[in-house]
């Protein structure tokens, strides 16, 4: 089967490498050189489901060494000033061998490695153009190009979107009073905020808030963004140094209505993009592909591939309305800091310290998706 892939970011490459091992020729097209590709400042939570996608197209004994791997996943709601934890014993059986709730990855070591095996993999031309010369060339077509996706503009494909008002700012910062193999999600009313570990004691801040505060904190000099970073760290949690330049992105809903047209395919945050809270976006984006691979490697498929879009599309739906419906709890929850929803919150954080029933169900679905 031939393919094209349109866009060759973390989602498009991984899906070159692994409809090529499926068996297709697939032509990578991408604007950007590697270097642009590369350096993208950006820290992405890996989960289980990514994990078994790597480890089935044989990248993660290339990938692991790259990342750092977390044991505790604490939740935190600041207002109440509650916690619970998930730990290695709430993932399943064959997932606790691995010693890890899950991983962080700095973008520029994956992306490395997955252009490294990409040079390695004989059936995937990339193509340094944005332009496909002939369609008619391609069995399918894989748009990959992004949230901003201009082929699925230019095919006139409706989305459900809108912009949280929020924005999000991210920091590399050296922490006290923090364990390297714990990671933190803190449930604040200015908006969720993310720490994950880096190493040592260097972790990743994501915290996101309103666009005026956003604004205002990035236009501070880095000690007085330290100062604010104090007051919305849980008590104990000391930042001591911003090691680099604090960055800032809007923060958007967008779902694609359907995630095909024609013979073109959406994956990735083509198809849909959340709020980063609950760390799901790249492994949502990995799930899109291993979806498709699997649908493709199914001999009738390749006889009949006119239907793959659309069984495609039907495929992805529980899984990316699931996660998207969830993600948006979250940040609604995390932002209702009114009386009346004290009670509830309480009874929430209640049930998850006591229930591990409910924790490993809660942490099944975030480490595999529906
Ligand atoms: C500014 C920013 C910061 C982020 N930070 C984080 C973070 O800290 N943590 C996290 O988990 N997630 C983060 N994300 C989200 C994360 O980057 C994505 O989930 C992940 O990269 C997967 O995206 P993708 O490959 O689907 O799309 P993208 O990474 O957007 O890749 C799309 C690719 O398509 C290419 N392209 C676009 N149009 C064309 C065209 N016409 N022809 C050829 N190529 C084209 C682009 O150059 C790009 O390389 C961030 C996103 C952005 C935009």
């Amino acid at each position: 089967m031939n393919i094209a892939i349109i866009g060759s970011g973390l989602t498009g490459s991984l899906a070159a490498i692994s409809l090529a091992k499926a068996g297709c020729r697939v032509d990578l097209y991408e604007r950007l050189s590697d270097e642009e590709l590369i350096n993208r400042d950006r820290t992405y939570a890996i989960t289980h489901s990514s994990r078994k996608i790597l480890d089935n197209i044989g990248l993660w004994s290339n990938i692991v060494s790259n990342l750092v791997p977390f044991q505790y996943l604490n939740v935190i709601d600041y207002e109440l000033n509650k916690k619970f934890q998930f730990l290695l014993k709430d993932l399943g059986v064959s997932e606790q061998n691995y010693s890890a709730v899950g991983w962080i990855a700095e973008h520029k070591l994956i992306m490395i490695a997955i252009l490294e095996f990409i040079s390695e993999v004989e059936k995937i031309n990339k193509i340094p153009t944005s332009v496909i010369p002939n369609t008619n060339n391609y069995d399918l077509i894989i748009a990959a190009d992004g949230s901003n996706s201009i082929t699925k503009k230019k095919l006139k494909t409706p989305s459900f979107n809108f912009n949280y008002n929020q924005m999000c700012i991210t920091a590399k910062v050296l922490l006290r009073g923090v364990k390297s193999n714990e990671a933190f999600e803190i449930l604040n009313s200015e908006g969720p905020l993310a720490v994950l570990p880096l190493g040592g004691d260097l972790f990743q801040i994501i915290c996101s808030q309103s666009i005026v505060k956003g604004n205002h904190n990035m236009n501070q000099p880095k000690s007085l963004f330290l100062d604010y970073l104090s007051t919305i760290l849980p008590y104990g949690i000391e930042p001591d140094t911003i090691i680099d330049e604090p960055k800032s992105f809007p923060i958007k809903f967008l779902i694609s209505y359907k995630f095909y047209s024609g013979k073109y395919i959406y994956l990735g945050e083509t198809a849909h993009k959340f709020h980063p809270v609950g760390g799901q976006g790249l492994n949502l984006c990995w799930r899109d592909v291993d979806c498709l691979t699997k649908i493709i490697s199914i001999p009738f498929f390749k006889k009949h591939y006119s239907i793959i879009p659309f069984i495609y599309s039907l495929s992805r739906l529980v899984d990316v309305f699931s996660i998207s419906i969830l993600t948006d709890c979250l940040v609604r929850y995390s932002r209702s800091n009114i009386n009346i929803f004290i009670l509830p919150r309480t009874f929430i954080f209640f049930v998850l310290r006591r229930s591990s029933i409910i924790r490993k169900f809660i942490l099944n679905v975030m480490t595999n998706g529906f």
